[in-house]
């Protein structure tokens, strides 16, 4: 009898070992190619000329933070902001499937075409996010007539477009000095699509919607709730208010900080 019972529980149990398992394989894919990705951006900062008065600066490593950078200057070559930050990214889905079933499956690139005698001329758009997952994060936009290279042009410009959070605990039942949310509610909008972040106490996580998350997490912001309104399915829209309501973090002078 004892036998048998144990045999049922590996039954019921294999499936959800096997599920486990097939999750681990997928996030150990991913760390693989997050690696390749690493060791490509180091091959190319080993090649790279720098160009601008700061980008020789930082290739000869007289400047080690990149908040020096931010506080005067614009960041006009994105191999700055690749050889001081630690940089992960991330795609948002700013687009949709086409075709039968349905389609409209949300997709990260958004198809568009051009009308002319020889036929039609898609475009593709992508929109990444970079992060250092302390406190630096950026968004751009890149179009090109195909995947890849739109993509890559977008890393370019979220690598441009690179600034400074202000983190802390801002949350009125969390007394802890940390900074896992932001010191005090923020809004931000663009177009018709508004959001509203709200510090929030440990452990709560991110309660935004799914795209603002990525955004988030980047940042290096733990816990926070959300709330949007407007025309949130304008995914484009939507990242750009999150970024306006983050950059509002830095724009208000907190007690205790030195003025900067
Ligand atoms: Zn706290």
């Amino acid at each position: 009898m004892n036998e048998e019972k144990e045999e049922n529980i590996v039954e019921i149990i294999a499936p959800e070992i096997k599920e486990i398992e097939k999750k681990s394989a997928e996030e150990l894919e991913k760390e693989r190619l997050r690696m390749v990705e690493k060791k490509k951006i180091e091959e190319n900062l080993d090649k790279w000329v720098p160009k601008t008065k700061i980008g020789k600066l930082v290739k000869e490593k007289k400047i080690k933070n990149i908040d020096e950078i931010l506080e005067k200057y614009k960041i006009l070559e994105p191999e700055i902001a690749d050889s001081l930050l630690n940089l992960n990214s991330d795609l948002l889905a700013i687009g949709q499937a086409k075709g039968k079933f349905g389609g409209g499956k949300r997709r990260v690139w958004r198809q568009t075409q051009k009308k002319t005698a020889e036929g039609n001329v898609p475009t593709f758009a992508c929109l990444a996010v970079v992060g250092d997952e302390n406190g630096h994060v950026g968004i751009g936009l890149g179009k090109a007539k195909e995947t890849l290279p739109a993509r890559s042009k977008a890393a370019r410009n979220a690598k441009l477009n690179i600034f400074k959070i202000r983190r802390g605990c801002g949350s009125f039942d969390c007394s802890c000095h940390e900074m896992h949310s932001i010191p005090f509610k923020v809004e931000g909008k663009c177009g018709s699509s508004e959001i509203i972040l709200i510090p929030a106490p440990q452990g709560t996580g991110l309660a935004v919607g799914d795209e603002c998350k990525k955004i988030l997490r980047l940042a290096g912001i733990k816990d926070i709730y959300g709330k949007t309104f407007g025309q949130t399915r304008s995914t484009i829209n939507l990242a750009k208010a999150c970024i306006s309501a983050l950059k509002k973090t830095m724009e208000i002078k907190v007690a205790g900080e030195k003025a900067r």
